[in-house]
C-alpha cells in the first residue's frame, strides 16, 4: 500500500530554512491551513528537527500543525517532546490489530512496540491539561478488513480517535477495490484541498504524484501563494466536471473515489 520502497526520487530531509520560509508565508496568509509533516517519509527519523519545526510554526501563529507517523520510533522522550511541541494533531498509521495482520501490512515494524508506544503517548497526554488530538489510522484493505471492529473497540477504550479510510492508489500506482462509475465522477478531493512540498522544495501538480513527475515549481524560488495559484486551473477543471480535459494521470487514477476519512471520537473527547 506504500510506494516508498519503489520511490526513485532522491530521499532527503527538509531543511529548517525551507520550513521557516513556508511557515512564515502560510502564517501571514492563512494561519488555519493544515500543515502536515508527512509525505512518503517518516518524521520521527528526525525527532529533534521535527519538534523544532513544530515549535517554530506555533510561534508564528500556525493553528493546525499535524504529524503523521508509523509510531515505531515514538519512544517516551520523543512522545514528551511532541506533546510539548505545539502539535495540534498526531496521527499514527497502524492498519492492523493482530500481530500477523499488522506486520504483514507494515513490513519491518513490530506490532507490540507500536501498540505500547501509542498507549504510552495516550497515557502521557491524559496526565496533561491540554495536548494534541491523537488519532489511530486504519486503512481498510482486503487483508485487514476483518480486524477493523476489534481495532476500533481497542483504541476507543484507550481514548484515541479513530481515523478510518479507504486505500489510495497513489495516483494510479496501485490497484484498489473501489469502483465508482465514470458517470458519477466527482472533483478530486486531493486536488481541491492539498499541495505537497517535497523536502527539496519541489511541488508536484498532483498530491498523489510521489515521484514529482509533473511539477509546478519549487518553493525555494516561488512564493507558496503563487504555487497554489498555479494549481488553480486544475482545480477549476475538477470543479466544472471537465474531467476529460485533465492530464492523463487523472484519467487513470481512482483516488478521487476514496472520499474523506471517517473519524470516530471516544466519549468525552475534548477535541470533538
Ligand atoms: S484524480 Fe488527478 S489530482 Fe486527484 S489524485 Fe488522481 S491523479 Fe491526482
Amino acid at each position: 500500500m506504500c510506494h516508498h520502497p519503489q520511490m526513485r526520487r532522491a530521499k532527503g530531509v527538509m531543511p529548517m530554512a525551507l520550513w521557516s520560509s513556508l511557515a512564515a508565508q502560510v502564517a501571514a496568509i492563512a494561519p488555519r491551513t493544515e500543515c502536515w509533516f508527512s509525505f512518503c517519509g517518516e518524521p520521527l527519523l528526525e525527532p529533534e528537527l521535527l519538534v523544532n519545526m513544530l515549535r517554530h510554526g506555533k510561534s508564528l501563529g500556525l493553528e493546525s500543525l499535524n504529524v503523521n507517523t508509523n509510531g515505531l520510533l515514538l519512544t517516551e522522550p520523543v512522545a514528551v517532546s511532541l506533546l510539548e511541541s505545539g502539535a495540534d494533531l498526531i496521527v499514527i498509521g497502524i492498519d492492523g490489530f493482530s500481530k500477523a495482520t499488522y506486520e504483514a501490512a507494515r513490513l519491518g515494524s513490530d506490532r507490540d512496540v507500536v501498540y505500547a508506544n501509542v498507549e504510552r503517548l495516550l497515557a502521557l497526554r491524559r496526565e496533561r491539561a491540554d495536548g494534541p488530538e491523537i488519532q489511530v489510522q486504519f486503512i481498510a484493505m482486503a487483508d485487514n478488513a476483518h480486524e477493523m471492529q476489534p481495532f476500533c473497540d481497542y483504541w476507543l477504550q484507550r481514548g484515541a480517535t479513530l481515523k478510518v479510510r479507504n486505500q489510495l492508489s497513489w495516483g494510479g500506482k496501485f490497484q484498489t477495490p473501489l469502483a465508482v462509475p465514470a458517470a458519477d465522477r466527482i472533483p478530486c478531493p486531493w486536488a481541491l484541498t492539498m499541495m505537497h512540498v517535497f523536502w527539496d522544495g519541489r511541488v508536484p501538480r498532483c498530491p498523489g504524484d510521489t515521484e514529482g513527475e509533473e511539477g509546478v515549481g519549487n518553493a525555494w524560488e516561488v512564493p507558496v501563494s503563487e504555487l497554489w495559484a498555479r494549481l488553480g486551473g486544475y482545480r477549476e477543471l475538477h470543479l466544472q466536471h471537465r474531467f476529460d480535459e485533465l492530464p492523463p494521470r487523472c484519467l487513470a487514477c481512482t483516488d478521487w473515489m476514496t472520499g474523506a476519512a471517517q473519524r470516530i471520537r471516544p466519549a468525552g473527547e475534548r477535541h470533538a
